[in-house]
């Protein structure tokens, strides 16, 4: 049997390869020169003052929601359609998520919803930029101002696009990336959270390791000795090694040719599709310029979307679903979320599907996924 185009997976090449056969041989597989150098290279891209990376992209939305504040019982806002991870960390921290519905039209959260979803115990706004399409973030900041909360952007997705002509990552207070396999780049498991603001950069910091400090002139108690460390705060392990940050700044150097081409094969398929009855394209707005982390088409009501997921998979072509609403997953249902209150998320999550979309899809490749799709009925 041929095997199925997965919907995303990673490109490595031989210089990613030398790279990490360089740290093995060095003195530092961890907590060496290297990460310092890749969150120099990381903030620089997304044009911010500082990146801090950690084991995972949950691990920097879990640290993300620290540095914030949110405290046990006050509440995060985010989206229902995203990786359960965004509402996860915040019940790390004993925070409550509330999710504020989509926009009809739009994979993103509502920015109205979000306005009426603010309580006297809000803190955090956790917008996504859903596959890879900036969420609308201006009026988000505004509300933020006018309410006193902190944005985290999970731009898990977004690595590497622009809103309003600015990179994701220096328009929020913080944002958050990703750094699996499927993502735009890859350290295997990784991620961060960049921000320009020094006092989330500082707990940050503190968090990934153990909440211990070590500089004599930030030490809470008299200076012992050059041996003297102490924990300041409840942190975690959640470093990411030397031979995970060589991978990444090989990879980061390869960041603008891989949306390139991910912004060239979502082309084609809006270019097939746009005549296609069957389905619907993503919508975004002329002031984003997207990453393409997905292509979600949308199937009209009268198609079935599993009778659809494989015909696909039974002519060669893998899809996903991104995401079953967070609040429809059986742990959040015992918590008490009701999908009743969640219209345009219950229709997108009815007819969505991920086609396949990364950098080393090939043209025959991309040719067979839109023939077998435009002959879907
Ligand atoms: C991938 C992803 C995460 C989690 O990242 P990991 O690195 O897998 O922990 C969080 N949010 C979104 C939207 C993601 O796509």
């Amino acid at each position: 049997m041929d095997s199925i185009i997965p919907y995303g997976k990673q490109l490595i090449d031989e210089d990613d390869i030398e790279a990490v056969v360089k740290v093995l041989r060095s003195d530092f597989l961890t907590t060496g020169p290297l990460c310092r150098e890749f969150e120099e290279k990381l903030a620089q891209k997304v044009g911010a003052k500082h990146a801090v990376v950690f084991s995972s992209g949950t691990a920097a939305l879990h640290a993300a929601y620290f540095a914030a504040g949110l405290e046990p019982g006050q509440q995060v806002i985010t989206t229902p359609i995203t990786f359960a991870a965004t509402a996860n960390a915040a019940l790390y921290l004993g925070g409550v998520p509330v999710f504020a519905d989509i926009a009809p039209d739009s994979f993103n959260i509502d920015v109205t919803k979000i306005e009426s979803a603010i309580t006297a115990k809000t803190k955090i706004i956790a917008p996504v930029d859903m596959a890879g399409i900036p969420v609308d973030i201006d009026p988000i900041m505004q509300l933020a101002e006018k309410y006193n909360l902190v944005v985290v952007e999970d731009a898990c997705h977004a690595l590497g696009a622009t809103y309003k002509g600015r990179p994701v990552g220096s328009t929020a207070h913080m944002s958050v990336f990703s750094f699996h396999p499927v993502k735009a780049i890859t350290t295997g498991e990784g991620g961060a959270v960049v921000t320009s603001n020094p006092d989330y950069y500082e707990r940050l910091v503190l968090f990934r390791s153990h909440g211990i400090v070590k500089s004599p002139d930030k030490l809470m108690h008299k200076h012992k000795g050059p041996w003297y460390q102490e924990m300041q705060l409840l942190g975690y392990n959640y470093r990411m090694t030397d031979i995970q940050c060589a991978l990444g700044m090989s990879q980061l150097k390869k960041l603008d040719a891989f949306v390139h081409r991910r912004r060239e094969i979502a082309a084609q398929y809006t270019l097939a599709f746009q005549d296609n009855n069957a389905i619907e394209i993503p919508a975004y707005s002329a002031d984003v310029n997207p990453a393409w982390h997905l292509y979600i088409i949308r199937l009209k009501e009268d198609l079935d979307r599993d009778r659809v997921c494989y015909y696909l998979r039974e002519r060669g072509i893998g899809t996903q679903v991104h995401y079953i609403p967070v609040y429809r997953h059986p742990y959040y249902s015992y918590l008490g979320y009701n999908p009743e209150e969640y219209p345009n998320a219950e229709a997108y999550y009815r007819s969505c599907l991920s086609i396949p979309i990364f950098p080393a899809l090939t043209n025959s490749e991309i040719e067979k996924v839109i023939n077998v799709i435009n002959r879907i009925n």
